[in-house]
């Protein structure tokens, strides 16, 4: 009988199927290979919010959501300041989405938080890409300036 267990290298959106180890879709409810419902383990809507947003640099929700390949691209990359921008538009898609929509777009199965949260964390997380669009802008102008200056 064929039934290898594969649990290298799995891929972004993929996991291993909790029976046989086979590569399957991170959406996935049922393994197509041999049948055995997946358990999705629910996180908290909240928690990755809060951590999308405060530790945005890191991409810190990433690993909370078992993405982990993004999250350490995120670590890696902290410094360009790509991650955070990246961080707080899935922050905005997270307060933005209906709970069913979100679980869609991020393969999990989220529990809710309450509205009032999620629209603050909405409103910061534009407040907080603005501000940071502003500084990029005011870095480069100011470097041209110093440079025009000297
Ligand atoms: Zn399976």
């Amino acid at each position: 009988m064929e039934n290898k267990i594969n649990v290298s290298s799995v891929m972004e959106g993929e996991k291993t199927c909790t029976a046989c180890g086979e590569k399957i879709k991170q959406a996935a409810e049922i393994c197509p290979k041999c049948g055995v419902k997946q358990e999705i383990v629910a996180k908290s809507l909240l928690n990755t919010i809060l951590l999308g947003y405060f530790l945005s640099a890191f991409g810190a929700h990433n690993f909370y959501i078992n993405r982990t390949k993004k999250g350490i691209l995120s670590v890696i990359l902290c410094w360009t300041g790509i991650p955070t921008i990246l961080s707080l538009l899935d922050v905005m898609s997270l307060t933005k989405l209906d709970v069913q929509a979100a679980n869609t777009k991020y393969s999990q199965k989220f529990i809710d938080c309450e509205k009032i949260v999620k629209t603050v964390f909405f409103i910061l997380s534009i407040v907080a890409l603005v501000g940071f669009a502003l500084s990029i802008v005011g870095g480069i102008i100011g470097g041209i300036v110093g440079a025009l200056a000297s």
